[in-house]
Parts: C-alpha cells; structure tokens; sequence
C-alpha cells in the first residue's frame, strides 16, 4: 500500500507489513525529485518485507541506480533489505555511530556482551539461548555489513534541489539519526519519536547510560522547527513537540516506578526488579509471557536502573555472580 503525503516535494509512505511484531509496519518514505529519489528504511529481510518494498518501489518508478538509500538507525526492520534493493550504483547513506555499531554486531561483539550483561542482572542464561534462535532482531538482519557512507551529526547531502541534514538522536540506538529537509521544515524521525507507541530504549553495551542519551536527543529534536514529523512506524496524528513532552513524562514516570520497586526490598536483580513492573503484556503473566519479551523487558528496565545509578538514587553492588540493587 502507498499513501502520498505532499505534492511538493513528492513524499510516498509505503507500508511494509512486519507480521506478528507490536510495531505492525515500517513506513518507508520515497520523496521523488526531477534528479532521482532518496528512499529511507528497507523492512526486515523477509520475504512479506520484500514484496511490498518492491512493489512500492515499481509502482513509484524508482529507479534505484539513481536513488539515494538513507538508513536512520542499524535495527534488521530498517536495514534489513539493504542489500536486496540497492545496486552498484545507489548511494547508501547512514549515520556514523550505527555504521560502525552495526560491523561490530557482525563482530558479534554486541550481542554476545548484551546477553552477557543480562545473565549477569538475573536473565535465565537458558532462555537466552532460546531468544537467539527466535529474536527477529538476529534472524531477519541483513546477512554481512553492506557498504555506505557514513554520516556524521549536522552533515547533510542533496537529492536534486533539496538538502537533507541527519541529526545525530542516540538512545534507541548508539548512533540513531533523525532526517531534517530544513526547506519544507519536515523531519524524518526515525524510531526516535513514535507516535503511539514509545520506541524502545535498552542498555546498549558500550554506551554509559542510553536512557539520558535518548532524553537529551529528545530536547535536541525539540529545538528543531518542525511542521512534519514523519516516525518510521504507524501513524503521526499529534503535535510532535507535544509527544515529545509525553515521551519525557512517560520515562519519569518509570523512572520513579522502578526506584519504589527497589526501594521496597533491597539486594534485588535487576530480572527480578522487572517481573513486577506495569508491562502490556496482553493476557500473558510475566512467568508466562514470551521469552523474547522478557527479553526486551529487562533490557528497558536495565537502561532506566543504569540511569539511576549514574544520577546516584539507587545503589548497584554485585552479590556473588549477579548486581543487584538496593536504595540510597
Ligand atoms: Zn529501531
């Protein structure tokens, strides 16, 4: 499906479905200039992914040895078709940061020092191994490193007439990016701001504490003069600035909720911490629900208990092979 969103420039959504996954579709935006098209974010590399996109792309006649691809942030639904649409001769584009976080993942230096940290804070170190085998972030990612420019914070380049900046927003990633067409005051927001769903922040190995990184890209993005924001998820039916407040309240509001549950017992790890926090689980339990989610849970829990720790509320000590966490 394509929806067309402005005639000037020419901007296209095309939906591509991500089945059986909370974020339903990614939304890849086509803007179509005399001098070719920049096409933002691909979908995971999975077959349903790759038949919309190419559908979408036939029917928007792009023509991809003349179109730039620019990638927002290193995650398999953004990147994961890379490969499969670009020719020798598209320009692919991606922020700095997450181009080299992305070679290290095919390092494995990322994941394999991720799951390391969770057993550490509690994680079953069985169900691990299981989430591996299952974890859409690992199965439908690209399958090797595909080449790109990187591009750094406040840098921008052309497609026909038009110049696009990419700014640097880490948090949901190390060296996520949102797009600003400073013309048309549109921005791409990436997976940065999301509209009815708040994008997932973890705690990214190598980063001290991805939680205020995402709170300070959130202010970055504030200070910007947006009349469009355009989220690589779902729908945009609010006021960016004013979804940029909720997102902040919504993590103070974490914030605080986790701080009582480690408040109200001392010497807790942090899988158990997030066992009796407010999750939308649907009918599930914690003890019942899906590896995979527990598996996101506790990452989201461990990057707001790594911001605690850094702003000194809560105290992280290790108790023989695990970190627990106790009040000041
Ligand atoms: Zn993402």
């Amino acid at each position: 499906m394509i929806e067309k969103i402005r005639e000037t420039p020419e901007i296209y959504n095309i939906h591509i479905p991500l089945p059986n996954n909370p974020l339903k579709n990614l939304n890849c935006y086509v803007i179509k200039t005399a001098a070719g098209s920049l096409v933002v974010d691909t979908g995971f590399a999975k077959q349903e992914c790759f038949d919309a996109l190419t559908a979408g792309l036939r029917e928007l006649d792009v023509d991809m040895d003349h179109a730039t691809l620019y990638i927002t942030h290193l995650h398999a639904d953004h990147t994961g078709l890379v490969d499969c649409i670009r020719t020798d001769r598209t320009r692919v584009i991606m922020g700095a940061e997450d181009y080299r976080y992305m070679g290290r993942i095919f390092n494995d230096e990322i994941w394999s020092e991720y799951n390391r940290r969770l057993i550490e804070e509690g994680f079953p170190a069985a169900d691990i191994l299981t989430q591996k085998k299952e974890n859409p972030v690992v199965i439908y990612a690209p399958k090797a490193v595909f080449p790109a420019e990187p591009i750094k914070d406040g840098e921008s380049f052309f497609v026909g007439d038009y110049e696009f900046e990419s700014v640097a927003t880490p948090g949901h990633t190390p060296g996520n990016t949102c797009l600003y067409l400073r013309d048309e005051k549109i921005m791409l927001t990436g997976d940065h701001i999301l509209f009815d769903i708040s994008p997932n922040i973890t705690c990214w190995p190598f980063v001290t504490s991805s939680l205020e990184d995402y709170l300070i890209s959130l202010d970055k993005i504030a200070s910007y003069d947006i009349n469009l924001a355009l989220p690589a998820h779902r729908k945009n039916d609010m006021d960016v600035y004013e979804r940029i407040t909720q997102l902040k309240n919504h993590h103070v509001k974490r914030l605080q909720e986790i701080a009582a549950v480690v408040k109200m017992k001392d010497y807790q790890n942090a899988y158990e911490i997030a066992g009796q926090l407010q999750w939308a689980l649907r009918e599930n339990t914690w003890q019942t629900c899906p590896i995979r989610q527990r598996w996101f849970a506790t990452g989201e829990t461990l990057s707001h208990l790594d911001y605690l720790v850094q702003k000194n509320r809560i105290v992280r000590v290790k108790d023989g092979e695990l970190f627990v966490y106790r009040g000041k």
